[in-house]
């Protein structure tokens, strides 16, 4: 059975580079009727932020990516935070110590500093390895009894893996292939720590092993662990999960990783879910199924021309296969487009609920008669919105008179006649029994030709004293929406 997990640090919000993540790992599980874990990888507590676990869930859930097995969940694989799995990663170190795949180290940082610095001045780079490791302070270099003494005495440690020299190790990824990687070029990274604290490394294979995931999915960042990793699960006699690091998520102008900074700079959110002072997705007004959608595709290509997915045909869809090895360069118009393509499949009624909460922030009255008249206004108008809150602007004139006329639109349109024209369409108007758009319009139309005037005289004015401006759908439509008394009101309020 297929078992991914996603395993982020609650380190602060989650990046839409995270919420990707997350994303291909349900969508691969899914794909084959497998399992989505979220578990929590709490061990640095200097990183810890409040609040940031709980976004975590809350993102996924806004997505709609749910997991099977998680924090808060019943699950076997549990818990799902390793802060409360700790007790468990002591004796993993002491079974590599036994092996001889790991070593204690008492180096202070004081002095790691010292040949750090020692290596600089003759122009070189300081790695603890094979080339450093017996003239350091370890249990490589000290006696057995030394070693005993200094961990009964108390003194500080950390447990450090033992790189081999000389190996090349043959690593594979479902996205990049085989990659080598020779051990001499290897640090040997401390696994676990004297406040019996693991580090990220040892936690996190044990927990994939003990949770018996079966395919590790994450973004490119952490390639440069696949050696370690690798080694750790050979050294335990573990069998290895299957490997697929994603590309990473580019800025949308020049070189690099999209950062939080570029989204202040452009103007578009990098979280799902507002945080502190950003503004996430949600807030600026996406639609989920459009974010999940636009980041299935930041790195994954279905091999055909087919843009728009739901959720159910991404997972149909999606495959290891498909993803890219290089950066996915992030598009925030691409986006916005996302959201309008979505935007124009909601129901009238749906959108009309949504846009009635504006409405009334704006001090419009939204009773019953006027949800009505909200889905026919949203109908009339959505063809053109990105987001819900595009809405006011695009139809304010189906709900008030308009408080000023588009000056540049005034002076082409207001002629010397002009007055003498609407006076005269008013009594015309007037006369009009059924104020539906089709009637109106014959009837307009009938009497424009009947008086033979043109119709640059007669519907650009109208139009602007209407709406205030040149915008909007067919006129006859909005004034049928709005009634006789107010399409009145408005031309004769314009003259005024
Ligand atoms: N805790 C790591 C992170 O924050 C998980 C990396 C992995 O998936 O192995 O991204």
């Amino acid at each position: 059975r297929v078992r991914v997990r996603f395993a982020p640090s609650p380190t602060g919000p989650l990046h839409i580079g995270g919420v990707r993540t997350a994303l291909f790992n349900y969508l691969f599980a899914k794909k084959h009727g497998g399992d989505f874990i979220l578990r929590i990888e709490d061990t640095d507590q200097n990183r810890y932020v409040e609040g940031a676990e709980q976004y975590i869930i809350d993102a996924l859930n806004w997505c709609g990516l749910t997991f099977d097995e998680g924090p808060g969940l019943q699950g076997n694989y549990g818990p799902y935070r390793q802060s409360e799995r700790k007790h468990l990663y002591k004796e993993y170190a002491e079974t590599l110590i036994a092996k001889g795949k790991a070593y204690y180290a008492f180096d202070t940082s004081e002095s790691l500093d010292v040949h750090r610095k020692g290596h600089e001045a003759e122009g070189k780079t300081f790695i603890y390895n094979w080339h450093n490791r017996l003239k350091l302070d370890n249990s490589l270099s000290l006696s057995p009894e030394e070693v005993k003494n200094r961990l009964e005495s108390g003194e500080a440690y950390v447990v450090r893996f033992l790189t081999p020299p000389d190996v090349k190790l043959h690593l594979k990824d479902l996205i990049r292939g085989t990659i080598e990687i020779d051990t001499n070029t290897l640090d040997d990274k401390v696994l676990f720590k004297s406040d019996g604290m693991p580090t990220y490394h040892l936690a996190n294979i044990v927990d994939d092993h003990l949770m018996e995931i079966t395919h590790v999915i994450r973004g490119e960042e952490w390639l440069p662990s696949l050696a370690l990793h690798q080694q750790l699960y050979d050294a335990f006699g573990w069998k290895a999960p299957e490997f697929a690091h994603l590309p990473l998520i580019m800025k949308p102008v020049g070189k690099g990783k999209l950062s939080k900074r570029d989204g202040e700079k452009l103007g578009f959110p990098v979280f799902p879910l507002s945080w502190n002072e950003s503004e996430g997705y949600k807030e600026a007004g996406y639609f989920p199924e459009a974010v999940v959608n636009f980041l299935a595709l930041l790195g994954w290509n279905p091999g055909t021309e087919q843009e728009i997915f739901s959720l159910q045909e991404l997972i149909d869809t999606f495959s290891i296969e498909r993803v890219n090895k290089s950066g996915a360069r992030f598009d925030p118009d691409k986006t916005k487009w996302y959201n309008q393509q979505y935007l124009q499949t909601k129901d009238d009624k749906e959108l009309a609920g949504l846009y009635a909460e504006i409405l009334k922030s704006k001090s419009i009255a939204v009773d019953d008669q006027a949800k009505d008249y909200i889905e026919k206004v949203v109908s009339l108008i959505k063809e053109r919105a990105v987001f819900v809150s595009d809405f006011w602007d695009l139809s304010d004139y189906f709900f008030e008179a308009p408080t000023s006329y588009n000056e540049k639109a005034a002076k082409k349109q207001w002629k010397a006649d002009t007055p003498d024209i609407l006076n005269r369409l008013v009594s015309v108007l007037e006369g009009i029994e059924e104020f539906s758009s089709a009637h109106v319009e014959t009837t307009v139309k009938a009497w424009i030709g009947k008086e033979e005037l043109s119709f640059g005289k007669v519907m650009p004015p109208l139009r602007l004293v209407i709406v205030g401006d040149m915008k909007g759908p067919h006129l006859f439509d909005i004034m049928a929406m709005i009634g006789k008394t107010d399409s009145i009101a408005r031309i004769q309020k314009a003259m005024t």
